[in-house]
């Protein structure tokens, strides 16, 4: 685990970043993926508030379905 608490942001250096709860819906690219549902994640959002720079990591349970959506594909 690598905690993002006291960095800085990547894009500007910034050390005014702020945690936002986020609500993001994944979905899969290209023409397969119209068939495929819905991903929905509620990751920790590290927001920039210099330039809108935003770093976030999918939770372990929604990343397993993401790797297992994908693998249904192939
Ligand atoms: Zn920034």
């Amino acid at each position: 685990m690598s905690a993002q608490s006291c960095s800085r942001c990547r894009s500007c250096q910034s050390a005014n970043q702020t945690t936002f709860s986020g609500e993001i819906a994944l979905h899969f690219p290209g023409l397969e993926g119209l068939d495929k549902p819905i991903v929905w994640v509620f990751p920790k959002l590290l927001v920039c508030l210099n330039c809108g720079f935003t770093e976030f990591a999918i939770p372990e349970a929604e990343l397993r379905r993401l790797v297992e959506s994908d693998a249904a594909a192939a």
